[in-house]
């Protein structure tokens, strides 16, 4: 299986490399696909890949340019070996021939490869549950830290839902509470995100054994590491050490996925409408460690801050969350943030030396001095926001300004 990863990634450079070096007139899906065919016949260690898939390496690279004509993505560029996800696809579902075993295991074909087994996670349409509308049409294996891993993709029909009838909320990632719910409704999951000295914890999602097991595998890397030669190559004992971390790294991502599934899960059920804040993750991290001549200020205060935020990882709860919410019949708005943790969401004061500290918030306000966790009050801020008429960006894309008729100014809040 490794070998067919690395093949896909080289095809994929050896493809950029063709394309980039081609004129223009002569980069076609066509020219390109007998130069693979080509290339697959002169270099044995290429036809380790299977046919269709270096067919579809060809699609994803050819989408990847597709994607930048049209303004969304970047231009595609070289996959560097250390920094690329190990997949290979397999494009036609025919080909796999799943049968389920047990009630945990099932089994496919590899192309190349042969039967393996695999977990049985999810209800698969297979065998008699399977028709013409119902059915697998293709997979993709990845590996990570823990070994490889299979994804079906699934073609089925599903009713169109009903528009949820449930309330309104708006929600905040927050610094104290991973998410803060505007109806005080916030969901923790039990971890910390700070040390007791106030440093992020990075490795909230491990236990104590875990993390003692963490902080002595790493210190076990930097010795070995001490006795690395210069130009030395990394012994096979270091590697092993590393491989170690790294998969309590990657136990601890599955366990954050695991929340925040579970999580969005219920918000799409129980709320009709999700307001969240529109941020720009990537800014707020550059943002924090400024450049070499101009370095940001408070970068360990803040970098703990970004770290927090990107480890929550908000832009995949959003995202979650679009999909969530679309398949229960709800919807997802987004609105601008600027001033959300800062203003009152009791009296919509913007007052000095309101926000004390991370946690707590006290309006200062002398006609209001409203006190209340410092996430909560951002939420209340948010959906107060949405409900002014500020969601700008809905989920659909589309910008439309959408004020609820009948609220007014001062009994939305
Ligand atoms: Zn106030």
């Amino acid at each position: 299986m490794d070998e067919q990863a690395h093949a896909a990634r080289t095809l994929w450079n050896l493809l950029h490399d063709w394309w980039t070096m081609q004129p223009k007139d002569k980069r076609s899906l066509a020219t390109a696909d007998t130069a693979i065919r080509q290339a697959r016949g002169e270099i044995d260690w290429l036809a380790v890949l299977p046919a269709q898939a270096a067919q579809a390496v060809l699609k994803t690279y050819f989408q990847a340019w597709k994607n930048c004509w049209d303004g969304r993505a970047d231009a595609p560029n070289f996959k560097a070996r250390i920094r690329t996800v190990m997949s290979v696809d397999i494009p036609q579902g025919r080909d796999l021939n799943i049968t389920r075993v047990h009630r945990r295991w099932g089994m496919a074909n590899i192309p190349k490869i042969g039967r393996v087994r695999f977990r049985w996670t999810k209800d698969l349409p297979v065998g008699k549950h399977a028709d013409k509308e119902d059915r697998i049409t293709g997979a993709r294996l990845a590996k990570d830290a823990l070994g490889w891993h299979i994804a079906f993709r699934v073609q089925t029909l599903e009713a169109r839902p009903e528009p949820h009838q449930g309330t309104e909320v708006g929600i905040d990632a927050g610094v104290s509470l991973p998410l803060a719910l505007s109806d005080g409704d916030h969901q923790d999951h039990g971890r910390p995100p700070r040390l007791p000295d106030g440093r992020a914890d990075r490795d909230k999602w491990l236990n104590p054994q875990e993390k003692a097991k963490l902080l002595g595998l790493e210190q076990r890397a930097a010795q070995r590491k001490q006795h690395r030669g210069r130009g030395e190559n990394t012994s096979r004992r270091l590697r092993h050490t590393y491989d170690q971390i790294k998969q309590l790294r990657a136990t601890a991502t599955r366990r954050a996925v695991d929340w925040q599934h579970k999580t969005t899960t219920n918000i799409a059920r129980r709320y009709g409408t999700v307001v969240v804040e529109q941020l720009n993750i990537k800014n707020m991290v550059k943002s924090a460690r400024g450049t070499i001549e101009e370095p940001g200020r408070n970068v360990a205060q803040k970098s703990g801050l970004n770290r927090s935020i990107s480890q929550e990882a908000w832009g995949r709860t959003v995202t979650m969350l679009t999909y969530k919410t679309a398949r229960h019949g709800g919807t997802l708005h987004k609105v601008p943030a600027p001033g959300t943790s800062l203003r009152c969401s009791a009296c919509g004061s913007t007052t000095p030396g309101s926000r004390e500290d991370q946690a707590p918030f006290v309006c200062k306000n002398p006609d209001c001095g409203w006190s209340g966790n410092a996430d909560w009050n951002a939420a209340r801020n948010i959906l107060h926001l949405y409900r002014m008429g500020h969601a700008l960006i809905p989920a659909a894309g589309r910008a439309v300004v959408r004020r609820p008729r009948g609220v007014k100014p001062a009994t939305a809040r």
